[in-house]
């Protein structure tokens, strides 16, 4: 295979620049461990540069009607769905997951994030409150300059998640996207420049955390930052937000249980339960990686289980039929790997995967591969059963009543979804109630209605994503009273 070597640069007031610093970072095709791109290494200078071209721009961006920019969005959806083959290929390469995956799920939901701002955008309302002798008149004002700092598993479709609604409400953007997966936020900047944005209302930096988030988020003139991303990165992020009082949103890592009861029938809910575990390779935030089973079904779960993981295709990404491609980086394939070494030691038996696949062909054999990894006979407060992996890796826990589901369930410091598959409605509310969790599915998983509020509890994020709650985010309400004569 051989790959054209891309350079990238940063966006900043409208034009393509390289880092003031002229370092460069490599970017590799995770699948294949080719060079495939480079990337500036920008610095505080950049960083700068782009939130004072974000700052210039503000106010002619925000005395737009909230209809004009809704309309702006959507000339970017329009671009971005032009493109979308292009868009779905380039997610695949700098991700290493599989083209079917970053067609229907990356390149689809990023055009209609675009879309569905837009449409919110245009329903939004301020509120009136009126009192016997004076009227209260709310504003939905635009925080300013926000900075948006995204993760590598969902590129764009994440970054998009944040881009839209914080211009929706008439802010101007500098964004920092994952150093292993810049190119589709470049693929956005060429968007946004070809269908003439004003100029400075979006601005990319790339780079790494250290040298480029981090300046993002202590920049005095940054009224808010956005962050999705691992727990340990926004403990980091939030304190160095906090000094400066930033408006902060974070989403941050899962360990989400699937629930199984007694009363399903295995074999027609078993693709979906395969979908939970091991979508994108298990690096979805929303992933079920502890799968509780009622111990009456365990064996017979396990069966099917196994039958349908190890009939999984892994290998090339852009073959249609795979079903999972490679991990991000050799660091984190070993960390990964890591994890199931420690599963032996704690004293789990691994039922299938469990290392790089047996028959990767030459070409990928730098890759960073790991096979669909199934592990049981851990104690449900092993670190492996309770830390996040974010991989393909499951473990699987017995439990004899819907209290000891619902214990195990809240047994971890995050708290951001899960599912319950039942014939009992009633209960299976009942239980959802209980579970310390952003958000809970029943009968599905990742069916997403984008009105919803998303996002999680306690180590899984603080604020919610989503509809009114974005808007919400990335606005000040101000309330005018007007006393009557
Ligand atoms: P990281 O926390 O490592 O990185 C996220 C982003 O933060 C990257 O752009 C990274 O840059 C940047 N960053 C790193 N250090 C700093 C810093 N000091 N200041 C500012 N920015 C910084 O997460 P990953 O990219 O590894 O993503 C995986 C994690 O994301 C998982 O824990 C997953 O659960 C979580 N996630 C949560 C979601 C949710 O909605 N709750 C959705 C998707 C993922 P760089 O990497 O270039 O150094």
């Amino acid at each position: 295979m051989t790959e054209e070597i891309m350079e990238l640069a940063n966006y900043i007031d409208g034009e393509f620049q390289p880092s003031k610093c002229e370092h460069w970072i490599d970017d590799f095709a995770p699948a294949s461990g080719s060079l495939i791109g480079k990337i500036p290494c920008s610095d505080h200078t950049d960083v700068d540069a782009a939130v004072e071209a974000a700052s210039n721009a503000l106010e002619s961006w925000s005395a737009l009607s909230i209809e004009e920019r809704a309309d702006w969005l959507d000339k970017i959806a329009d671009a971005l769905e032009g493109r979308r083959e292009n868009l779905a290929e380039l997610e695949s390469l700098d991700t290493g997951k599989p083209i079917s995956i970053a067609r229907n799920v990356d390149a689809t939901r990023c055009v209609s994030n675009f879309r569905f701002f837009a449409e919110q955008a245009r329903a939004f309302e301020s509120e009136t409150f009126e009192m016997t002798d004076a009227s209260n008149r709310v504003l939905y004002k635009p925080l300013g300059v926000v900075g948006l700092i995204t993760p590598w598993n969902l590129p764009l479709y994440l970054l998009s998640w944040k881009v839209a609604p914080a211009l929706a409400m008439g802010n101007t953007i500098v964004a920092k996207p994952s150093e292993l997966t810049p190119m589709t936020a470049s693929l956005l900047a060429e968007i946004i420049d070809e269908v003439g944005l004003p100029k400075g209302v979006f601005n990319l930096i790339h780079g790494n955390g250290k040298d480029a988030g981090s300046p993002l988020t202590t920049h005095p003139k940054v009224a808010a930052i956005s962050f999705t991303g691992g727990t340990a990165t926004g403990r980091i992020v939030a304190a160095a937000a906090s000094s400066e009082f930033k408006k902060l949103s974070l989403e941050l890592g899962g360990k989400n249980a699937t629930i199984i009861r007694n009363d399903v029938d295995i074999k027609p809910i078993m693709p979906n339960v395969i979908r939970a575990s091991f979508l994108n390779q298990g690096q979805v935030c929303l992933c079920g990686s502890r799968i509780l089973i009622h111990e009456d079904i365990y064996d017979s779960f396990i069966e099917e289980f196994l039958e349908g993981v190890t009939a999984m295709q892994i290998g090339d990404p852009s073959d249609e039929d795979t079903d999972l491609g490679s991990l991000i980086s050799p660091e984190h394939r070993d960390k990964v790997l890591s994890y199931i070494d420690l599963a032996t030691q704690e004293g789990g038996v691994v039922l299938c995967g469990g290392g790089p696949p047996a028959d990767i062909p030459n070409t990928f054999s730098k890759g960073n591969w790991v096979a669909p990894t199934v592990i049981d006979g851990l104690s449900p407060d092993s670190r492996c059963a309770t830390e996040e992996i974010f991989g393909p890796v499951v473990t699987l826990h017995p439990f004899s009543n819907d209290d000891e589901a619902i214990d195990i369930a809240n047994s971890t410091e995050y708290g951001l979804a899960g599912s319950i598959w039942t014939k009992d409605i009633d209960v299976a509310n009942s239980m959802a109630e209980r579970i310390h969790s952003g958000m809970i599915w029943i009968n599905c998983w990742l069916h997403r209605d984008l009105r919803v509020p998303f996002g999680g509890v306690k180590n899984s994020g603080v604020g919610r994503e989503g509809g009114k709650w974005s808007l919400n985010f990335f606005s000040e309400p101000m309330n005018i009273c007007v006393k009557h004569d």
